[in-house]
């Protein structure tokens, strides 16, 4: 007899069980049909089908297979029952109706579940309860996905502190290992849980107890002695550790730890960064691993968003680090991932705002945030106005923060790390940050010390490229946006001066952004290594004090005069830039040949806009959209020969090039400079 099959099934709570009318023992009524029996979820038109469908030479397509080979083409009734060969190469259905459908497509994302064997592993400290875990839970729980065997779940308990313990450790292993190597097969895979303590001053592992006591060991000692009995077993595993972070922050117990993967070769690792963590948080998120992974077979990196977005509050525990083997590079290699949670007021990006101010020592004292913004001047003319946050800035709220040691509140600022909010969180506060990946061993041309800091492989890059501009300015922040931290002082004692002033226009406001300003340059002028500041120094001071107005009237004017200021700023582009903002995409734009007048509508849009606006204001009548061509008409017959000369050029161009190359490469380089000149100057607040 051949073995049974292992098959992995999800199991109902429903499901078909013979119906009988009468007690058991009565005397036997007809049997149900057998089709009837085989399938529950598709019913045959008519009974006396089945006898049909089981002749020689049909051909049955599943329904997945149907669902499959429709969904990217056309749809098509299923008949489930084909002459001879499938639909798609000609097969005739078979019965004149097609397959009724009873159930409905369930929660898989995939059809394909596991049927290869798998073993759950635990490996785990001193005793079965040294470090609570989820994973008994995890085992019940996948054990049922196997109904007719191939599930094994085998827990280690280790200790090898002594020559003496690990003579005794290995010796026990060598059955359990056989008996391992046979359940697996060829084909199978193990799910490995390594739970253990590590020591927070080293990072090292506990090894076992002697006397009584806990003994640490190095990462590679502990990790070589309790694994390298299973070693063969491991190979392509997905690897869980359930241990404190301290492994992650030394830096000899995390590279020992990564070098014992890579050795491993196991298929994925995934560790938790919190000092203190507790495994039975990661629940929710082990259970989806356990289904989507193990059972489904999907890929743990292309899943990861999701298994995050379900992993309830693991978010407020720890940072989730996963490590995956990279076959494609010449030698394996490991891609080293960390997810944090984001949440705007207390873990922008994963960055945490410190629980405390650090001046006056009160707790929950942040004000609400404020977004420092950097605009994108993309090619994509929606995106253009679209502004990224390049840093937040809290100051705290105790009123007499600072008042002790004569210095102004205490404000932090965090900047953006690099890396993109996962785009999997419901609603705002349940997201997760992705920094870029790490490549371990690092490259040889980075030294080990910049490992973290070192950005994943250019494929990254390119994936990314809509913000390639965006990536330039986040390298440049910290000087550019800094320079109000590093003048601190000078702002800080000119503060009051400027709010009491209460009047964007009055003589003393002037006076006192005069004063700041020159205050500034002279300090630095005297630096060694001079801060950046914004090149509309006194703007950017409007702009810093802004924040700290608090009468509305002021607030109002301030903000008048700030958005003046932006205007005027677009017509001191130069025409280059203005060629390039103004040049439309769309390709039929370009179809017919281009006149001056088309072009100057384009080049000029602000300048006509604003002159239809003043000439509407001195009519006195109603702003309406029908005096508009007329004033264009008027600005263009009045142009200066400069803009005249814009225009034509432009013309020239853009009648020759057409639309323009979709590699936005050039007008990125070109722009450059302007979205570096427009960020240093564009620093809003803005509440949110
Ligand atoms: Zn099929
Ligand atoms: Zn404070």
């Amino acid at each position: 007899m051949p073995p049974k099959k292992n098959t992995a099934k999800k199991r109902a709570a429903g499901g078909s069980a013979q119906r009988i009318g009468a007690p058991l023992g009565s005397p036997p009524a007809s049997p149900a049909p057998a089709f009837r029996q085989v399938s529950v979820e598709l019913e045959l038109p008519i009974e006396s089908h089945s006898v049909v469908v089981q002749r020689p030479n049909i051909f049955f397509v599943c329904l997945s297979c149907h669902t499959q080979s429709t969904l990217g083409a056309s749809p098509a009734p299923y008949f489930g029952f084909y002459h001879d060969k499938p639909p798609a190469q000609g097969g005739q259905a078979v019965l004149p109706q097609f397959l009724r459908l009873n159930g409905k497509f369930e929660v898989a994302s995939c059809t394909l579940l596991s049927s290869t064997p798998i073993a759950v592993i635990h490996f785990i400290i001193g005793a079965h309860d040294e470090v609570i875990t989820p994973v008994p839970l995890l085992s019940s729980y996948l054990q049922h996905f196997f109904p007719n065997g191939g599930y094994m779940y085998l827990e280690v308990v280790f200790s090898v502190a002594t020559h003496k313990q690990i003579d005794e450790y290995t010796r026990m292993q060598e059955a359990r290992v056989a008996e391992l190597t046979q359940h697996l097969g060829r084909t199978g895979r193990a799910f490995v849980f390594f739970s253990n303590h590590s020591e927070q001053d080293s990072g090292w592992l506990f090894a076992g107890k002697v006397k009584g006591k806990f003994i640490a060991m190095s990462v590679s000692q502990v990790l070589c002695t309790v694994l390298r009995p299973y070693a063969s077993t491991l190979k392509g595993a997905h690897m869980v550790f359930l241990v404190c972070g301290s492994v992650l922050e030394y830096e000899d117990p995390f590279v020992e730890l990564k070098d014992a993967i890579l050795e491993l070769m196991v298929a994925s690792a995934v560790i938790f960064s919190a000092t203190r963590f507790q495994p039975l948080v990661a629940t929710n998120f082990l259970l989806a691993m356990a289904e989507l992974v193990i059972v489904e077979h999907l890929d743990l990196r292309k899943a990861f968003p999701t298994l995050l977005s379900l992993s309830s509050r693991l978010g407020q525990h720890s940072k989730v680090i996963l490590m995956t083997l990279d076959l494609a590079a010449d030698s394996p290699r490991l891609l080293v991932t960390t997810f944090a949670r984001a949440h705007p007021q207390t873990q922008p990006w994963g960055v945490e705002v410190p629980a405390q101010c650090p001046t006056c020592g009160s707790t929950n004292s942040w004000s609400e945030k404020v977004a420092v913004l950097a605009f994108d001047e993309s090619e994509d003319v929606d995106a253009r106005d679209r502004a990224t946050v390049a840093s937040y800035l809290y100051s705290c709220t105790y009123p007499d923060c600072g008042k002790n040691q004569g210095a102004p509140p205490h404000k932090i600022s965090i900047n953006k790390p690099p890396g993109s909010i996962l785009n999997v969180g419901r609603g705002k506060t349940n997201n997760w940050f992705q920094s870029p990946s790490t490549i371990f061993p690092p490259p040889a041309s980075v030294p080990p010390s910049s490992v973290s800091s070192a950005s994943f492989d250019t494929q990254d890059k390119r994936a990314s490229s809509s913000d390639g501009n965006h990536s330039v300015l986040i390298s440049l922040i910290p000087s550019m946006s800094d320079w109000y931290n590093s003048f601190e002082e000078i702002l800080a004692e000119y503060k009051d001066d400027f709010l009491e002033a209460k009047d964007p226009e009055s003589t003393r406001r002037r006076q006192v952004l005069r004063t700041v300003r020159d205050a500034i340059v002279e300090l630095q002028e005297t630096q060694d290594n001079p801060v950046d500041v914004p090149k509309a120094l006194k703007r950017a001071i409007r702009r810093y004090y802004f924040q700290f107005i608090t009468d509305e009237d002021d607030r109002q004017a301030e903000e008048e005069i700030l958005e003046g200021d932006e205007e005027r700023d677009q017509s001191g582009v130069s025409p280059e830039e203005r060629e390039v903002n103004a040049r439309p995409k769309e390709a039929f734009f370009y179809k017919k040949k281009l006149i001056d007048w088309d072009v100057a509508l384009k080049l000029f849009k602000q300048e006509i806009d604003d002159y239809d606006k003043e000439e509407q204001r001195k009519m006195g009548v109603p702003h309406s959209i029908k005096y508009r061509t007329g004033h264009a008409r008027r600005w263009f017959n009045n142009m200066t020969s400069a803009q005249r000369k814009e225009v034509e050029e432009a013309r020239d161009k853009w009648n020759e090039e057409g639309a323009p190359p979709e590699s936005q490469a050039i007008y990125r380089k070109r722009n450059l400079k302007k979205t570096l000149e427009n960020f240093s100057e564009e620093i809003r607040r803005t509440m949110g």
